[in-house]
């Protein structure tokens, strides 16, 4: 390691992670049968670091025990991430790119491995996994490509007395904070940019599911990845972690994935150093069908839209907003495809639908559910939690749902669909826009003009139109509004960390 390696100090292998149990990791043990997510914490008094458990949300059981990293490992993260940026940022761009390009061909050849460890740590189907397992690796595949296309300019200056040369320099070490719902392709997102930009990484996974990110972080060393340059941190106390970072002068980013509630607390504490950020924040995705929908593809469209995820993730579609000429046909045809699947657990390769990620997520949902009947909506089907192991609630499908209704204003994150009706465009527009998010919308429509149209007025960063999904990596992931700043994947997601220099050059 290249790192200080005293007998307490971070283990080092090819990447870098916290205490002596840290990287090696996860100690794997047998199902407790315990509840408790966080261990006490036992620094000190065996040697040992303190751990955490991660638990399988299909059953409410432990699966392994993960080193918690405190704040004394996030500065010794920050010290090597510190000791080799220089370097990382003078190595030729094409070995960047070569590293980034094996990392993501053994992605691809340990797909079966890598899904059924994000199928245990966070609950959903084996081959909605091997699906993130593919959308992960070309990150690194497209930002390998990337890295050899940082270019900069050369213009005359008005007064043709001197030149105006500019280039792109890498930020510097970045800070990556991911959430649980893509526990490998928020992280490929971000560590996919900033390794092909020339950047050195700490990363914290969230604490759902370390074990994504450690095995990803063993998968970066084994393709090359010098050591110090990405630095995984598992913890229980994120805060904690954090605050130390962040009160670090050295730290020059930060890009986090998750809720906005902590992305905007987060902006705070960035300002005392002035870091760059970059914010990826919740979501409250309308899902319109107007009357000229091709009611079917809509359908099918919102199947992807709500129900990928068990409707955990941020571009999840929020509220159905439907024309009223074609509600009841696309109510009925919805509700019969929510009643067809197959829910169970995810390493069970008959179940259509998992479980959701823990018993404070499935009260929500179901607490939701319950605001809106209580203010006039009509279950159509579903509306309760399923009486088994584990963290699994049915799939429902709402109608009727009242503006006021929380289920309209919050980030449901659950397999619910909530539909209300509309008499207009305009209406469904109004509707559409009324929310502090702003970070997907969708629109379901045959004519090109309504879905240009539709497509600059919704107030989001993303529009799909006539298709349920918009996440690509060639495509700039991103919202607006409370939803966040800056943009992932894309020509535009490298800038983000990468720093645009000026050079005055008299001639
Ligand atoms: P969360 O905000 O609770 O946690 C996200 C991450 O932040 C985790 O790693 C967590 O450990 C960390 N964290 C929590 N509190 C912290 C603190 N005080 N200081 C530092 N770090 C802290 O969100 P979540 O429940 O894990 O994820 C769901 C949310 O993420 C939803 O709102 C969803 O919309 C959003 N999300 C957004 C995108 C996007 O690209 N816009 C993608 C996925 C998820």
């Amino acid at each position: 390691g290249l790192e200080a390696e005293g007998a307490s100090g971070p283990r080092s292998v090819g990447v870098s992670g916290p205490g002596s149990e840290a990287v090696s990791g996860a100690c794997s043990e047998g199902a407790s049968g315990s509840d408790a997510v966080h261990e006490p914490r036992s620094e000190g008094a065996s040697g040992r670091a303190a751990t955490f458990g991660v638990v399988d949300p299909a059953t409410g059981e432990r699966l392994a025990l993960v080193a918690d990293a405190g704040p004394a490992d996030a500065i010794r993260a920050l010290d090597a991430a510190e000791a080799v940026q220089e370097s990382w940022a003078a190595t030729a761009p094409r070995v960047r790119s070569e590293i980034l390009h094996r990392a993501y061909e053994l992605m691809v050849q340990r797909t079966d491995e890598l899904a059924r460890l994000a199928t245990l740590e966070m609950g959903r189907p084996l081959a909605e996994s091997r699906a993130e397992v593919a959308y992960a690796a070309e990150f690194l595949r497209w930002f390998a490509e990337e890295a050899v296309r940082i270019g900069g300019d050369y213009r005359v200056a008005p007064g043709g007395d001197f030149r105006i040369v500019t280039t792109r320099q890498p930020v510097g070490p970045c800070y990556l904070i991911t959430p649980w719902n893509f526990p490998l392709a928020m992280l490929t997102r971000k560590i996919g940019p900033a390794l092909a930009a020339g950047c050195t990484v700490i990363l914290k996974p969230a604490e759902a599911t370390p074990l994504c990110g450690l095995a990803l972080a063993a998968l970066l060393a084994e393709a090359g990845v010098p050591d110090g340059v990405v630095n995984v941190l598992p913890t229980a106390d994120p805060a904690r972690l954090t605050d130390a970072l962040l009160g670090d002068g050295r730290l020059r980013k930060l890009s986090f994935t998750g809720s906005t509630g902590v992305g905007v607390r987060l902006l705070e504490q960035s300002a005392r150093h002035v870091l760059r950020v970059s914010m990826e924040l919740g979501g409250n995705a309308p899902f319109l069908v107007f009357d000229d929908a091709d009611v079917d593809a809509a359908i099918e469209g919102a199947m992807l839209a709500k129900m990928r995820n068990m409707g955990q993730s941020c571009v999840a579609a929020n509220r159905f907003i439907v024309h009223e000429a074609v509600a009841e046909r696309f109510t009925a045809g919805l509700r019969a495809r929510f009643a067809a699947l197959r829910v169970g657990p995810g390493l069970d390769p008959e179940s259509q639908v998992g479980p959701l990620i823990d018993e404070a997520a499935r009260t929500k949902v179901a607490s939701l559910v319950s605001d809106a009947a209580d203010k006039g909506a009509t279950i159509e089907v579903g509306g309760s939690a399923l009486d088994r192991p584990g963290f699994f609630y049915a799939p429902t499908v709402v109608t009727g749902v009242p503006e006021d209704a929380s289920l309209t204003s919050e980030e449901i994150f659950g397999p619910v669909a909530a539909i209300a009706t509309y008499p207009d465009e305009a209406s469904m527009l109004t509707a559409a826009n009324a929310t502090t998010a702003g970070l997907v919308a969708f629109a379901y429509t045959r004519d090109v003009n309504r879905a240009m149209r539709v497509g600059e007025a919704l107030q989001t960063g993303m529009v799909g139109l006539n298709r349920g999904l918009v996440s690509n990596p060639a495509a700039p992931f991103g919202g607006v509004k409370h939803s966040g700043l800056g943009r992932e994947g894309g020509e535009e997601g490298i800038t983000e960390y990468l720093e645009l220099k000026y050079l005055a050059l008299q001639t």
